[in-house]
């Protein structure tokens, strides 16, 4: 290399370059096959019980005002159990510092009641243990002014679909105003937005148990392994 010519070295690194630049957009293309074969298995990720997102807490909270949180700590717990469903909740939440603290707090408090003359352990906040689609999505609905403009809901996969990844481009289906006043029950996932992936699965649902539909998912998850 020490007698190397430097434009040499240029060419052969715009040819890397260039290579780059080819495995990117396949890497981009494969990546969208394997969000399609998901999507027409039914999978989806593992639902948790909802967390408050970090920064939150970095707010600071002398600016943030917070009445609930200067009544005795028996009645603000207690409005907080009043509070009808837990993406309600986690609105609250959200507001302020102090609010997510509590949330956190309350939501793995469990709490000795008695039902049928036997005494069970419970969750002090009504809430589900098992967290499925039809509650992560009251709480994806209720997020849109958080979410940065570029992301957009899909009702059908659950999740907000980062608008500039390359997999997200083509047609998005179903109407927004289906959906108005926070909808977010089943019938919400059929007539609400549906991002472009979940478009094509829907397109593909009566082949979706064919052999060949299984050989497509079989060839996404197995290039998965090379990565
Ligand atoms: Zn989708």
């Amino acid at each position: 290399m020490s007698h190397a010519n430097p434009a040499q070295i240029g060419g052969q690194l715009a040819v890397l370059a260039s290579l780059q630049r080819d495995f990117d957009r396949a890497s981009q293309e494969i990546e969208s096959h394997q969000r399609l074969a998901r999507r027409l298995k039914g999978e989806h990720p593992v639902y948790k019980v909802t967390k408050i997102p970090e920064k939150i807490y970095k707010k600071d909270q002398t600016q943030q005002t917070n009445p609930l949180s200067k009544l005795p700590a028996g009645v603000a717990a207690q409005i907080w159990q009043d509070i009808p469903t837990d993406a309600d909740r986690v609105m609250l939440a959200l507001t302020c510092k102090a609010h997510a603290e509590t949330y956190e707090f309350l939501k793995m408090k469990k709490i000795n009641t008695t039902v049928n003359n036997l005494e069970k352990r419970v969750m002090f906040l009504p809430r589900p243990v098992r967290y499925a689609h039809n509650h992560r999505l009251p709480v994806l609905v209720r997020l849109p002014t958080w979410m940065p403009a570029n992301y957009q809901l899909c009702y059908k996969c659950n999740q907000y679909i980062d608008l500039t990844h390359p997999s997200s481009s083509g047609t998005w289906e179903g109407d927004a105003r289906e959906v108005r006043n926070l909808r977010a029950d089943h019938e919400a996932t059929i007539v609400g937005p549906r991002c472009p992936l979940c478009v094509v699965a829907d397109h593909l649902n009566l082949i979706k148990d064919t052999p060949e539909a299984k050989e497509y998912e079989r060839k996404a998850k197995l290039v998965k392994q090379t990565f």
